[in-house]
């Protein structure tokens, strides 16, 4: 298998040189622009990691995901689908175009920028306990006590992020958003500048491959039912507008994030993680798209 995973990434390298890192948030422009890495986590404990899965990178919009299942924890389906919608946009992830426009004034979905702000603005906790309990989470999911937040980036994401801002006190003034706007949006740049490696995002593939229970503990983190519905939104909307492209050359539920990281999940077997921080126009990892399509194909890893 790792022979396999190398071959693959050989294959694949040369397609970082092209794309590029973004810039709208200063600090990720900085990444290695040609690192390229996997990790594939079995349920049966096997790991097979190839290139760069040391490399460190912030997690971004992949946090979405588990942000939205703590939201769900926390409030139940009906809470949270009465402020965020279930359906794919087409439109980039920080469009702010059809919230206005539709009635009643909601959010599409949890993993656009707008939906995500939303949900994490439900999950519960006062003052700094909201973000800590959103840490315990990711630290209980990986197993790995070390997840932390990358400051530089999130200064970075603080002091650039008015796009989010925007929509956030336009949620706000449509009753999307109730409380303390700025509070929420500080959660939500913490979330996204969450400091990770291919491994740890492999873990979080296998709790959800695992229906929500950590392999490695035995601990039931979360309802099956939610994992469900994250895994199903990965699908529709995880690889922001190329989501239904995605779905129909690799198959496999994943959600990209800005940082050049897929999070992946083969349902029942097991969680992958990749990285590679160049990315196309529509904001996921060029070359990591197709080292999935690729591990697809060879592993008949689709779900259709
Ligand atoms: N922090 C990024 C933002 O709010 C996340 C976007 C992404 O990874 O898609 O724009």
């Amino acid at each position: 298998m790792e022979k396999m995973l190398k071959d693959i990434l050989d294959k694949n390298s040369d397609l970082t040189k092209s794309g590029n890192l973004p810039t709208y948030i200063p600090e990720l422009a900085k990444a290695n622009k040609t690192a390229l890495g996997i990790c594939v986590a079995e349920l049966s404990g096997k790991q097979y990691c190839a290139g760069d899965y040391q490399y460190s990178f912030t997690i971004q919009s992949i946090s979405k995901v588990v942000t939205l299942i703590l939201a769900l924890q926390d409030n139940g389906i009906t809470e949270v689908f009465s402020r965020v919608g279930m359906e794919p946009t087409g439109d980039a992830f920080n469009s702010m175009m059809k919230l206005e426009i539709v009635r009643p004034s909601k959010p599409f979905n949890p993993m656009i920028n707008a939906g995500a702000i939303a949900v994490t603005s439900m999950i519960n906790g006062e003052g700094e306990k909201r973000f800590n309990r959103i840490l315990d989470f990711f630290k209980k999911i990986t197993g790995n006590p070390n997840i932390n937040i990358n400051e530089a980036v999130y200064m970075s994401e603080k002091r650039t992020g008015d796009r989010n801002r925007a929509m956030a006190y336009f949620m706000r003034d449509v009753g999307v958003i109730t409380g303390d706007v700025e509070a929420s949006l500080d959660v939500y740049f913490k979330q996204c500048s969450l400091e990770v490696t291919c491994q740890d995002v492999a873990q979080i593939g296998l709790f959800l491959a695992n229906d929500g229970i950590v392999p490695a503990t035995g601990e039931r983190l979360a309802d099956s039912e939610f994992t469900k519905l994250a895994k199903t939104f990965m699908v529709t909307c995880g690889m922001y507008n190329a989501s239904g492209e995605f779905a129909i050359n690799v198959g496999i539920p994943s959600k990209s994030g800005v940082g050049g990281g897929i999070l992946s999940v083969v349902p029942g077997k097991m969680g992958i993680g990749v990285v590679g921080p160049a990315l196309d126009e529509k904001g996921n990892s060029i070359a990591g798209i197709k080292v999935l399509e690729d591990l697809s194909k060879m592993l008949k890893l689709s779900i259709f």
